[in-house]
């Protein structure tokens, strides 16, 4: 049985310890010592890292009483070395998990929302509560959050042997299904409750907390937040975003939202603006396009690049129809080619001569009745094709 030193000190980083066993596995060694210093992976949160001697501890497992480290080298049985655990990454996971506790302290004082759920990922940190809450509230759990870790109350951890040992204890958790020793992990004049894992020796240390989001989760509320360090480094990088964004501007860091919905706003204006001048653009490019029909034995055919948007080929073929006639017209966006073929008071189907269409340009495409279109990678020697094409469809027409 591995004695657990992090249990009664948090901030006991090193000890010396003798090495129990050290058997080879295929990611490195597993290595049994008689006490630590390093936590496991347990509680919602992962295990501490650091060197064992010479060797670099990787992961730290429960097996039964005894804790597992895994190294990437090996120890000879009977050695006494120092283990030392990684000091920031303990203090960052400490400041997340008491943060943690706070924040389930004041859902439950606030609003009678019980913690059902937490995890501590090395960048970011969950919570989940059995109850949703309006963002309203959420801000509110958070001030009062804040307010007490700015009280600097000492934060505790007691280890009770009995189970009637409890009986007094405002727990904010439940202990059903735990058996004694039971460990209550306490802040002063606030939250009580049962946790396994190191803690921060009073509120202060936590830092600034900050729930950066709370999403409805399984008919309560799932929420991210980042506590000290954390909290710190991701305000630094927001505002160097703001400020970009406020530079962009030329306006205040706190003014950007309403820089921002201004320009939203002249955008909607100028995509209004800009559809009217294509219906006008559109309505001169079709008689232009109308009037470069070429006239087929009383009836019209029109073959024509043009720079239009590929989505407005097809309102612009039709609207260059005459009563009888034949229009092909294509646009070219990138280096891919897209056209529409289509007729009006004509005998003629689509779906029969889009396949010759498609074979000159190499293309895809098909339709009936009235209409056809399709794509293709623009072809080399596209002016020659299309002369062809207008022939085979001069010949059409006329027939
Ligand atoms: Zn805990």
């Amino acid at each position: 049985m591995t004695h657990r030193l992090y249990l009664v000190d948090s901030h006991l980083f090193e000890n010396e310890c003798t090495i129990l066993s050290c058997q080879k596995v295929q990611e490195g060694f597993d290595v049994t010592v008689d006490e630590t210093v390093f936590f496991p992976n347990k509680g919602g949160q992962p295990c501490d890292t650091g060197a064992l001697g010479d060797v670099r501890v990787l992961d730290v497992r429960e097996d039964g009483e005894e804790l597992v480290l895994r190294t990437d080298g090996p120890l000879p049985v009977g050695m006494k070395v120092l283990g030392r655990i990684d000091e920031a990454r303990r203090l960052d996971i400490m400041e997340q998990h008491t943060g943690e506790h706070l924040l389930s302290w004041c859902a439950y004082r606030l609003f009678d929302a019980v913690n059902v759920g937490f995890h501590c990922a090395l960048s970011y940190a969950t919570l989940d509560l059995d109850k949703p809450l309006t963002g309203e509230q959420v801000a509110q759990m958070e001030t009062m959050a804040n307010d007490y870790a700015r009280r600097n109350l000492p934060v505790t951890a007691v280890i009770y042997d009995s189970e009637d040992d409890l009986k007094d204890v405002p727990l904010r958790k439940h202990t059903e299904g735990l058996t004694a020793p039971i460990r209550v992990v306490t802040i002063q004049n606030a939250d009580s409750c049962t946790c396994c894992a190191p803690h921060v020796h009073s509120t202060g240390e936590i830092g600034a907390i900050k729930i950066v989001s709370a999403v409805a989760y399984k008919g309560g509320t799932r929420m991210t937040f980042l506590c000290g360090g954390r909290a710190l480094s991701c305000f630094q990088r927001l505002q160097i975003t703001v400020d970009a964004i406020a530079r962009k501007f030329s306006t205040a860091g706190e003014e950007v939202l309403a820089a921002v919905e201004r320009q939203e706003t002249e955008l909607k204006e100028l995509k209004k603006e800009k559809a009217a001048l294509t219906t006008r653009l559109e309505e001169y490019l079709t008689q232009e396009l109308k009037a470069q029909a070429e006239d087929v034995k009383g009836r019209k055919l029109l073959v024509r690049m043009t720079d239009t948007d590929p989505k407005r080929l097809r309102p612009l073929a039709l609207a260059t129809l005459p009563e009888k006639g034949l229009t092909l017209l294509l646009t070219e966006k990138g280096s891919q080619l897209t056209y529409v073929l289509c007729c009006n008071g004509l005998k003629l189907d689509m779906g029969e001569l889009i396949p010759a269409v498609n074979l000159a340009l190499s293309g895809k495409g098909g339709g009936r009745g009235t209409l056809a279109q399709g794509s293709a990678p623009t072809p080399a020697g596209l002016p020659e094709t299309m002369e062809q094409l207008k022939t085979y469809l001069r010949q059409r027409l006329a027939n």
